[in-house]
């Protein structure tokens, strides 16, 4: 297993990690497979979605923020039931083929790391696993 280390800027922030990903494939040297792609932390989460136009995460943050309020009443003591109950609905891992050494996503696809409590460092866990 590879990991990852990800600074995060904000409490709510969707940070790309689509050209570190490429970059780890490249690395590898592998040219067919499957890589997964797992956050091991229970408030932040992963995604793919559109990378095209920087609004789209916007409206995906303010609609999660609206949905699930920061100060609701919630049980847990720690005060951030709205990033664990964000980062379930968002999950925690991916898994994207690899071919001819590259990743195959769609023409407005990039990869995302959600956070839900940042600011903080989080860690992307990654596997390839070869195929063909
Ligand atoms: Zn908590």
């Amino acid at each position: 297993m590879d990991k990852l280390s990800i600074e995060t800027k904000k409490r709510n922030d969707f940070v790309e990690i689509t050209e570190q990903l490429s970059g780890f494939i490249k690395h590898s040297g592998i040219e067919d497979g499957i890589l997964y792609v797992y956050v091991p932390h229970t408030t932040c989460g992963i995604t793919i979605n559109e990378n095209a136009d920087p609004s789209v995460e916007v409206d995906i943050l303010n609609y999660l923020k609206e949905v699930i309020p920061e100060n609701g009443r919630y049980s847990h003591r720690e005060g951030n039931s709205d990033a664990h109950i964000k980062s379930v609905l968002v999950g925690n891992s991916i898994t994207v083929f690899i071919e001819n050494g590259f990743l195959m996503l769609g023409t407005w696809q990039g990869i995302f790391l959600c956070e839900f409590d940042g600011p903080r460092r989080r860690e992307v866990w990654l596997k390839i696993c070869k195929t063909a």
